[in-house]
C-alpha cells in the first residue's frame, strides 16, 4: 500500500514528535528489511513485491497525490520475489544467518522459552532435496526471520483477497505510554482486550461499518530501557478508524494524540508490512551502530505474549493460517534450483551462512553474507556475550 503522498510530511514531523514522549528508540526493522525507518510503509507496494529487499531504502515515488487509488488483484499481490527458487533461498539463508546470531544469547538464557528457542535453532537446519523439492522441518516461531517469511506470504494470501475489496482502507497506529519490563505483561493485555470492545461501540454505538486487521508489536528504546508495546491496524475505512482513534484515546486518557496516527494507504505495502514482523529485532545500540537487544530484552517481550494472537481479523473470517505461536512445526518443501538425480541431504553450516552436501563439498544457495550483514552478526554475538557476563 502506498500512502498519500501529501501526507507524508505532517505524519513524519508527528512522529519525530510523538518520539519525544513515546520514544521506540532508532529503530530498524530486519523482519521486514524495505520498510522506512519509522517503522510507517510510506512506500512502493509493487517494488516491495518484486524488488530486492536488503538494506535498501524503496523508491518514494509509487503515487502521486490525488491520483486514483487502484488496489491490486490478488493474482498480483500473491507475486513474490520467492517465486525464483534461487532468490527466495538466498533470502532464506541470510534470515538464517541473522537468526542464528540473535539465538545465540537466548538459548543461553535460564527461560521457560528456552526449548523454543532451540527449536529454531534447529529450523530448516537440515533440508532434503529429492529431484526438484525441497523439504525441511520449521521451527514457527514468531522470532524467527525464516519462518517470518513464510507467514508473511501465508497471511497475505489469507488476508489479502478481502482486504483488497476495502474502498478506503487505512493504516492506524494506536499507542500507549512506553512502560517497565514488570508493566509490559499486563499492558499488552489490556491493549488487546480494548480492540475487540471499542470495535463493537464502533458498530453498535457509532453506527459505522468496521472491519480490520490488527497486529500487536513491541519495541523496546535502549535509552529509556522502557517498552513500547502498540498496535497496527489496517481498517476498511476512514470513519472507522477516525472513530477507533476517538475511542482509543477515551479508553487510555494517559495517552498522548499526536501518538497515534491515521493514514490512507492503497496498493499492498501496508499491508506487507502488517504482516513482517512482531518485533524490531535489530535496534541501534548506544553508540549508534546496529545490534539486537539484549537477549534479556527480548525474552521479557517473548514471554508478555506467549499464547497471545500477534494478529487478529474483525469483521470478517479469513481461511486458518495456523497459530503465530510456539508448538509450530511447518513441513514445507520449496522448490531447488537446481534438480539432483539422487537424494541429497544439506546442512546449514553457520558459518558459511548456506546448507552443504557434505558428499560433495557443494553449497545450496551461494548466499554470501556482506561485510555489513558479517559484521552485524558478530556484532549481536559480542553484545550478547558481555550481557551474560555482566549478568553474572
Ligand atoms: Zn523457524
Amino acid at each position: 500500500m502506498v500512502c498519500e503522498r501529501s501526507f507524508v510530511p505532517a505524519a513524519a514531523r508527528r512522529k519525530r514528535e510523538s518520539k519525544q514522549a513515546y520514544g521506540t528508540g532508532s529503530q530498524e526493522p530486519v523482519g521486514a528489511p524495505n520498510a522506512t525507518p519509522s517503522g510507517f510503509p510510506a512506500v512502493a507496494a509493487r517494488t516491495r513485491l518484486t524488488g530486492r529487499t536488503e538494506g535498501r531504502t524503496p523508491p518514494r515515488e509509487a503515487t502521486t497525490a490525488g491520483a486514483p487509488a487502484v488496489l491490486d488483484t490478488t493474482a498480483q499481490l500473491c507475486q513474490s520475489p520467492s517465486t525464483n527458487p534461487a532468490t527466495g533461498l538466498r533470502n532464506r539463508a541470510r534470515s538464517k544467518y541473522l537468526t542464528d546470531g540473535l539465538m545465540s544469547g537466548l538459548t543461553a538464557l535460564q527461560s521457560p522459552l528456552r526449548h523454543s528457542y532451540a527449536s529454531t535453532v534447529r529450523c530448516a537446519a537440515m533440508l532434503a532435496q529429492d529431484g526438484p523439492a525441497l523439504t525441511g522441518k520449521y521451527c514457527g516461531q514468531r522470532w524467527c526471520l525464516v519462518c517470518n517469511r513464510v507467514r508473511t506470504a501465508k497471511l497475505m494470501g489469507a488476508y489479502l483477497p478481502e482486504m483488497a475489496t476495502w474502498a478506503e482502507p487505512h493504516f492506524v497506529t494506536l499507542t500507549v505510554p512506553n512502560v517497565a519490563p514488570p508493566a509490559l505483561h499486563n499492558t499488552v493485555r489490556a491493549l488487546l482486550a480494548a480492540v475487540p470492545r471499542l470495535a463493537r461501540a464502533i458498530r453498535r454505538t457509532d453506527g459505522l461499518e468496521l472491519r480490520a486487521v490488527r497486529k500487536l508489536e513491541t519495541t523496546w528504546n535502549p535509552r529509556t530501557r522502557t517498552y513500547h508495546p502498540h498496535l497496527h491496524l489496517i481498517v476498511s475505512n476512514r470513519a472507522a478508524a477516525d472513530a477507533l482513534v476517538r475511542r482509543w484515546m477515551v479508553e487510555f486518557p494517559e495517552t498522548d494524540r499526536r501518538a497515534q496516527d491515521v493514514r490512507s494507504c492503497t496498493g499492498t505495502g501496508a499491508v506487507k508490512e502488517l504482516f513482517k514482523y512482531f518485533t524490531k529485532l535489530i535496534v541501534k545500540g548506544m553508540d549508534g551502530e546496529r545490534t539486537a537487544p539484549p537477549p534479556r530484552v527480548l525474552d521479557t517481550m517473548f514471554k508478555a505474549v506467549k499464547g497471545l494472537r500477534t494478529f487478529q481479523t474483525m469483521g470478517f473470517v479469513a481461511p486458518k493460517v495456523g497459530r503465530d505461536d510456539d508448538a509450530l512445526t511447518l513441513d514445507a518443501t520449496t522448490p531447488a534450483p537446481e534438480p539432483q538425480r539422487e537424494r541429497v541431504t544439506w546442512e546449514w553450516v553457520g558459518s558459511l551462512a548456506d546448507w552443504m552436501d557434505y558428499g560433495s563439498g557443494a553449497l545450496l544457495s551461494g548466499y554470501e553474507p556482506p561485510a555489513t550483514m558479517r559484521a552485524l552478526v558478530e556484532r549481536i554475538r559480542r553484545d550478547a556475550h558481555d550481557a551474560a557476563q555482566v549478568a553474572r
